[in-house]
């Protein structure tokens, strides 16, 4: 692949003043696609609008799209989005099984996605370079030589330390503490990276939906662990301290201290009532005939074998519990279940439901929303999409 060149002039690095920055931020989200609207959602005079679109046109930024109808006798407005010369982002979606990779425009239309085997067990170096010659076949074949790389953002299943761009004590990816994932992709792309845990992408990933839950929201993923992404009413992602924010998998669930977790504790959520917890107690109970040793728990359950479905409801008692913690802490207004089981059957999302609005107090359900995914296994690339083209508008600037 042809590097980056960093000094195109469509490098949003030459809109070097927070303004510029505004104008193409309000455009990229559609909350303002013409002059008028930029004008009012600004409150900058006309004139000095009128001069930073120009600047922002001539260099290739902005492009004009059409005009809107005509209001009364006037010049009807022109319609502003960003060029595609303005740069593409890059997205990954990192997984225990599979990882999605996808490279999007600045306005978040996807150009290309794909889905590749990367084992995480392999150790960084390994999984890295095989992301890294994903992305750098997709530019081959997607966009033209020179398009700059705005940004780069990533999802792994782990707790990541976000200001240091590392995995933090990765519990599913052995060889992974504190690798400078980060540093390693911006030096190879030219680019910044942003790096985060899977399920905070999942969660804003699922904002950005067109049919989105209302906020504040927690997003509640249930798979190989047990994790949460928590999304202020401002919209926003917290992370709190030190990026730990939602790690709820290890919360201890009572009466199971007798279930060491992969932590080094007990009892925790996470190793009764993930998928793969429940794979295991089944595969206690069950001979390789009734679950053959390459079948899934989500193959079980759609076949209806009674004592899957009788775990997964088991397991949804269990997460209900944390879940009523979540909801009495945060008080959301959605309550949302990802992840396999999720899809695969609606008796964790009745479990949750019920167990939630039996203990949680009225006030913190009387609005509730508990529902599934809109975005599925679309939601953490999609949330990675968002957070690098956010990153774009937003970074400070040099
Ligand atoms: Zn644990």
């Amino acid at each position: 692949m042809t590097p980056p060149n960093t000094g195109f002039v469509g490098d949003l690095s030459a809109a070097s003043d927070p303004v510029p920055r505004q104008i193409l931020r309000l455009i990229a989200t559609g909350d303002a696609t013409n002059k008028a609207e930029i004008v009012r959602r600004t409150g900058l005079a006309r004139s000095t609008v009128t001069d930073h679109l120009n600047r922002l046109e001539s260099a290739g930024l902005v492009v004009e799209t059409g005009s809107t109808m005509a209001v009364g006798r006037g010049r009807p407005p022109r319609v502003l989005a960003l060029s595609d010369a303005a740069g593409v982002v890059l997205a990954a979606d990192v997984g225990t099984t599979k990882t999605t990779v996808a490279v999007a425009d600045i306005n978040r239309r996807i150009l290309d996605q794909r889905t590749i085997a990367c084992p995480l067990a392999d150790g960084p170096n390994a999984a890295l370079h095989t992301i890294a010659t994903a992305f750098e076949n997709m530019l081959e074949d997607t966009v033209s030589a020179g398009t700059p790389i705005q940004a780069m953002a990533m999802g792994l299943p782990s707790p990541v330390d976000t200001a240091g761009g590392r995995p933090i004590h990765p519990p599913l990816m052995p060889g992974w503490d504190r690798y400078p994932v980060a540093e390693t992709l911006a030096e190879r792309f030219a680019t910044h990276v942003i790096l985060d845990n899977d399920v905070n992408l999942m969660a804003i990933g699922e904002t950005s939906a067109t049919s989105s839950a209302p906020i504040p929201l927690l997003l509640l993923h249930i798979s190989d662990g047990i994790g949460c992404g928590i999304i202020t009413s401002n919209g926003e992602l917290l992370r709190g301290a030190d990026g730990a924010a939602g790690d709820v998998g290890h919360l201890r669930s009572h009466g199971h201290d007798d279930t060491v977790c992969r932590c080094g504790n007990v009892g925790c959520i996470e190793s009764v009532a993930s998928v793969t917890a429940i794979e295991h107690k089944l595969r206690e109970r069950l001979s390789d005939q009734e679950f053959p040793p390459d079948a899934t728990l989500v193959a079980l359950i759609k076949e209806g074998n009674p004592l899957a479905l009788n775990e997964v409801r088991r397991a949804a008692m269990e997460i209900g519990e944390i879940a009523v913690t979540l909801v009495h802490t945060f008080n959301p207004a959605s309550l949302i279940l990802s992840g396999p089981l999720a899809e695969a059957s609606d008796d964790l999302l009745s479990g949750v439901r019920a167990m939630v609005y039996r203990r949680a107090l009225p006030l913190a359900t009387r609005a509730l929303h508990i529902g599934t995914s809109a975005l599925g296994e679309q939601a953490g690339i999609r949330g990675a999409i968002r957070l690098a083209t956010e990153h774009v508008f937003t970074a400070p600037l040099p």
